[in-house]
Formats: C-alpha cells, structure tokens, sequence
C-alpha cells in the first residue's frame, strides 16, 4: 500500500461486498474484504433467486435496477474478464407482474415512463396468450392452502403488467465470484475463513476490526455489506441509534420443482395474487418463491448462524400448490425439493445505502431479499457516497445524488437513508 492509499475494509463477500470492493479498489483504495465463509457469494447470495426486474416503488430503486440491469447485460466487460473467465449471464427473459392491490400499475408505469422501461399492459387474454399454460383466474387476497376458499373457483380474471427486459442471472454465486476476482486485479485482499468479532473504534471514529484469531486489523474506513448478520455488525460499532427503519433477518424458502409444459423458458412470473414468484432454470427447472401474504406466518429470526437451513415439507407444499394453481399443468411432486435462505429485511422493504452515526462506518444493508440484481449499481453508489463523506460531503443534510452512465438519470441517496421517512408506497413485500 502507497502512504497516500486510502484503506478500507469490506465486511462481507456477498455479491454486494464484493462489488463494492471491486469500485473501490478501481477508484484506487486499499481494500481488504473479510468474510466467514470460504468464498464469495456463500451467505445470503448463495441461496438468492437472483430475479432482475424492474419494479419498485420508488424512482431511485428503479433507476438503479434499470442501470444495474444495463451492467449485467455487459458483465464481461464490466469485469475486465478474459475471454475464457467463466462470468454469470443474463437471461433476458421478461418480467410478467400480475396485477394486485400493492402494487400500483399505474404508479410503477409512470417510474417506467420517467426512466424509459419498455413496457406492456396486459388483460386476461392477452395474458392467456402469452403465457403458455397460465391460469388467470383472480384469487386476491392470498389464501393458505388449507383455506377452503383457496380452491374455489375464480369470479373475476387477471391481467399483468409485462416487460420484455428482465428475468434472471444464470447463477448468483458466480457472479460474486465474478466480482471477487475482478477486484482483485484491482489489487483487493480477501481474507476467507475470518470472522470479525470486534469493531475498533476511537471517541469519534472507526479503526479497524477484530477477528475471532484475534488478530486486529486497521483501517480508515469500513463497510457493513454483512448481509443477513448486518445487525450483528451495527451492535459490535454500537451504531442504529438514529435508524428510522428496523432491520431484522427473515429466513425464507424456494422450492425447486419442473417447469410447466412451455414455460421452460419462459419470463420471470410475479404472482402476488396467490402469494408466490416464479422463474425458470438454466436446465428446465422451476423455482417457486413466497412473497409474504399476509396470511402466512413471517419467519423473523433471531440468529441467521441458528436459522434450519433446510426447506421444509409445509411450506413446500403452500409454495408449489399456490404455483399450480397459476399453472395447471406444474407437477406437484410429493417429496420437498428447495432451499432455505435468510432475507436482512427493513421494515419498509427498501435497502440502507448510507454512512452511519459512526464516522468511518458505512452501511450496505437492509437489501430486504431485493436488491441481488442491484449488486453493481450498490457498488458503484457506495464507492461514490464513501469518497463524498470522506471529502468532507456531509451526506445527512446534503445527501449526494448520484447520475446514472447508463440513463442519464439522478440516483438521489436519499431514498435510501437510514433515516428516510418510512417509504410509504412500499408494497410491504418482497418486490419493495
Ligand atoms: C432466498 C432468497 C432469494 C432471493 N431472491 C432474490 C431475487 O430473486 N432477486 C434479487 O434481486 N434479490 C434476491 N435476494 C436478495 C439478494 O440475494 C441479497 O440482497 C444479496 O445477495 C445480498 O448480498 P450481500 O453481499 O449484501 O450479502 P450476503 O450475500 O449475505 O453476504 C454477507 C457476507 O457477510 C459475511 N459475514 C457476516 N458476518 C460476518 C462476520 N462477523 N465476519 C466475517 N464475515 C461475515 C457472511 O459470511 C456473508 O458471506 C434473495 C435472497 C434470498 C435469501
């Protein structure tokens, strides 16, 4: 490290840790990212869906997945990867999102206007035309599959609301992988293995951390991209006393089932109709995620370490059957198939992407299960907000915009403070 290299360590090698690491080492940082594990991409992105789409409920959320989106679809290049790297890719598929009470058609359509997403709007029979073997009956609100009113028949019928771009990336792990590697021809350090314990700190600001070998590491700042254990981190640094949102982990499933006859490729399915998403695999798979009806029991956790990591026969059984009911044709094996994973969900569903009360400690948290596909555009914001605030940018009453290369567009941080008034048009769910 030069005497004048600024040093920073990255707490996490998720794909968000390791995107951020990537940025800020290309902007020329001494950067050391820690990680328990034993590769990147092994806490919460291991078990992502990785679902890239388009709609959020607010401006900023959907520029940066639209300028996210842009990334992945030149990943290579965005790496600097040889031509032989083996680089995660976009599966361009679409995205149908049916339409429900939370989220807003004509709201979402109007972010789509503004920032200049393609989009269709669908009724039923264009939605049975579309989408092969779909069922558009409507069956809101969301029903447990023991509610006899689960199975009766539809009155009314459904439209959606599609995009042709969007869908998902090949494979989640790879792609922090991906971003590990490109940072570390940018020079970054990655110490597996190695579990923080300790935050050092003087009155005023961060010094480095502690690992549970004991040794100490210094350095100017540090970045919370803990995932799942983010909460752990902020009470080691003692900062959240000035959150305007809580952040808890939520341990969710997704199961693994065979595509319905035609959907083997077909686009990304938001169904919060019946209470599931649904998308396509590489090898004709399905998987089947929930999207937090209401009537179902949230699975807030206290300790991600303790969270039962695998899917269980219950909720396999409400996911797969809420997807057949859409689609008909799924086949509902009678052996559980999926995995378990943990969400660090705020309460309004939307990230923290922010300095904290502790100068020198920076936050990348909160990502609420959304915000996989926003991994490159996280690590370009916080490398930008980190160099602001260092520079003496005082990000709480003047938070820093940034403009998107791919759009052009304003990127104002402040819809993700950690001290933001509640986002109010937060569809309480998933799909933020
Ligand atoms: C089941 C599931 C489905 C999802 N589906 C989607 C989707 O379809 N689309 C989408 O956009 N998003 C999705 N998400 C969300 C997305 O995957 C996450 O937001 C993203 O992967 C978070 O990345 P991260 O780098 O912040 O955290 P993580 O990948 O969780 O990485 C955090 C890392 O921190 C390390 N760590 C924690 N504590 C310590 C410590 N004390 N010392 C050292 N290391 C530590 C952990 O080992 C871990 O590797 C999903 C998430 C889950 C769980």
């Amino acid at each position: 490290m030069s005497a004048t290299m600024r040093s920073a360590i990255v707490i996490g090698a998720g794909v968000i840790g390791s995107s951020v690491a990537y940025e800020m080492a290309r902007d020329g940082w001494s950067v050391t990212v820690v990680d328990k594990a034993g590769a990147p991409g092994q806490g919460s992105t291991s078990s992502s869906s990785s679902i890239v789409r388009f709609n959020y409920s607010t401006f900023a959320g959907v520029v940066l997945a639209w300028e996210s989106f842009h990334i992945w679809l030149e990943w290579r290049a965005h790496l600097g990867a040889a031509q032989g790297e083996h680089v995660a890719e976009m599966m361009n598929l679409g995205v149908v999102m049916l339409d429900v009470p939370v989220m807003n058609i004509a709201a979402t359509t109007e972010l789509f206007q503004r920032v200049g997403i393609d989009y269709e709007i669908w009724n039923s029979k264009d939605l049975a035309a579309r989408v092969p073997g779909i069922d558009v009956g409507k069956y809101w609100p969301p029903k447990s599959i023991g509610d006899a009113g689960f199975w009766e028949d539809a009155s009314e019928s459904i439209g959606a609301l599609y995009t042709s771009d969007g869908g998902y990336i090949s494979d989640p792990s790879l792609s922090a992988v991906n971003l590990a590697d490109a940072a570390k021809r940018h020079g970054a350090h990655f110490r597996f293995k190695e579990e923080i314990v300790a935050i050092l700190k003087s009155e005023s600001r961060v010094l480095g951390v502690r690992l549970a070998s004991g040794e100490e590491l210094t350095a100017d700042v540090l970045v919370n991209v803990a995932g799942p254990w983010s909460s752990a981190l902020n009470k080691m640094a003692g900062v959240g006393s000035d959150f305007t949102v809580e952040i808890a982990p939520m341990r969710q499933e997704v199961h693994h089932v065979d595509a319905p006859p035609g959907m083997e490729s077909g686009p990304m399915i938001g169904d919060l109709d019946v209470g599931v998403y649904m998308r396509s695999t590489p090898g004709g798979g399905f998987l089947v995620g929930g999207t937090e009806p209401e009537c179902d029991d949230m699975q807030w956790i206290e300790n991600p370490d303790q969270a039962n990591m695998s899917r269980t026969q219950d909720l396999y059984d409400a996911q797969v059957t809420r997807a057949a009911r859409r689609f008909p044709d799924l086949k509902v094996p009678p052996v559980a198939k999926g995995i378990a994973g943990v969400y660090d969900v705020s309460s309004d569903w939307t990230p923290i992407y922010d300095r904290s009360e502790l100068d020198g400690f920076y936050l990348a948290i909160g990502t609420s299960g959304n915000q996989f596909k926003n991994a490159p555009g996280a690590g370009l914001i916080m490398a930008k907000l980190i160099d602001y605030v260092e520079g003496g940018g005082d990000h709480d009453t003047h938070p820093l915009v940034v403009t998107g290369s791919h759009t052009g567009l304003p990127i104002d941080l402040a819809t993700f403070s950690r001290k933001r008034q509640r986002n109010e048009n937060s569809s309480g769910t998933v799909m933020g």
